[in-house]
Order: structure tokens, then sequence, then C-alpha cells
């Protein structure tokens, strides 16, 4: 059963937020605040965490960072904040997604089946070499030399969707629809973000990268070495 941890200290969000989610199926757990979301995500391993980043104490963004100091569990924030410099960040931090307050139940169940199905394997047992860098599908691992790159579901996928079309240019809504879902309501800075991040876990040199090059006025590519 598909395991999903709700951070939310409003009960009436996470009241609604949980029956959604157990109409669908999912077993789900509710924590109150950041301290015990932290603590809950870590005991229980869910499938898929439910983060507000408005929480006392610990707030969302501190419970995203120390997440992934750990585990990839795919995280979707909940953000109230008009301007989404927030969320960005918590996309920074590893989340998968966020969503923006006040938001319709069936949108985040939408949102929460797209994650989960990113988290799944693609299928078959490809796997790709560049060189020193080598990326294995079927076991969602990227290996650089003899180090395994720690990537996010979100960052792996976007790295396999590009580096499996390699020299293809990629302007960033082609990438947004192609990684993230044509369904999904995001803007291209989620691409931007994602592929700041990704950079900076697999290239020896980000500020010059050598396999996830910028296109001008266009959008990404990756080049095969
Ligand atoms: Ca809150």
């Amino acid at each position: 059963m598909t395991r999903i941890l709700v951070v939310e200290d409003e009960p009436t969000v996470s009241d609604v937020v949980a029956r959604y989610l157990r109409r669908e199926g999912y077993q789900v757990d509710l924590a109150g605040d950041g301290e015990e979301g932290l603590r809950m995500a870590l005991q229980y391993q869910p499938d898929l965490v439910v983060l507000d980043i408005m929480l006392p104490g610990l707030d969302g963004l501190e419970v995203c960072r120390q997440l992934r100091a750990t585990c990839q569990t795919p995280v979707i924030m909940l953000t109230a904040k008009v301007d989404d410099g927030d969320a960005i960040l918590g996309l920074g931090l590893g989340a998968d997604d966020y969503m923006r307050k006040p938001f319709s139940p069936p949108e985040l169940i939408a949102r929460v089946k797209a994650v989960l199905r990113r988290g799944q394997p693609i299928g078959g047992t490809a796997t790709l070499n560049f060189g020193e860098l080598r990326i294995d599908a079927s076991g969602r691992a990227v290996l650089r030399g003899d180090d395994r790159l720690d990537l996010t579901a979100k960052e792996f996928d976007l790295l396999w969707h590009m580096s499996s079309h390699p020299g293809q240019v990629f302007s960033r809504e082609q990438l947004l629809a192609g990684v993230w879902g044509y369904d999904y309501l995001g803007d291209t800075s989620t691409v931007t973000v994602h592929v700041r991040r990704l950079r900076e876990k697999l290239e020896r040199d980000p500020s010059t990268p050598a396999w996830l090059k910028t296109v001008w006025g266009v959008g990404y590519k990756f080049e095969a070495r």
C-alpha cells in the first residue's frame, strides 16, 4: 500500500487532503509540525511527503533540507505565499513539485499520482554511457567514475530525458512538458532551478558544464562526450 505523510499544522487543510488521499486508496499519516513530520518521515519511510512550508518551529523548507540529507522520498510542497520565492527555494532544496494555496484537492491528487509515477522505474534495462558517466534507467542510478550521484527523482527524470537524446536542444517549455507533464501548471523557472541543481551534482565544474550545456536563447542540450 502506498503510504503518504502529510505535514501541515492547519487541521482544516490536512483533514481535506487526508480525506481525498484516503479515497484514492493511499495510507495517510498526519504530522502537525515540522519536528514531528521529520521524525515520522524518517521512521515510516513514506512513499511521498506532502509538506507545508509555513509550519510552527521547523518550517517546511528546513524539513525538506534535512530530509534530503538522508533520503530521496518524493516531496510536494504547499505554499501559501503569493510570491513563489519559497516554493522555488523548496525546489532548489530537492522538492519534486509544489502547489500554491488555495488549491483544489483533485489537482493535488493529480500531482501526487504524477510524482509517484515518476518515481517508478522507467522500464527496460537501458543504460547510457558517456565517458565516465553511466546512467542506469532500471536502477535509476547515476555513476560518475566510481561516485554514485545522489539525484532526486525529478533530477534523474530530467537527466534521463535529455541524455537519451544527446545533442538535441530542448526549450524550457519542452522540458516542462516532457519531464513534468503537459498538465503541469508550473512555470519554466522550475526547469531552470532543476537544471542548476542537476549541474551542481553532475558536473565536475558546474560553472563550465561538460554535459549539460546551455544553448543561449533556446534552452539546454545534453552533450555526449
Ligand atoms: Ca501551515
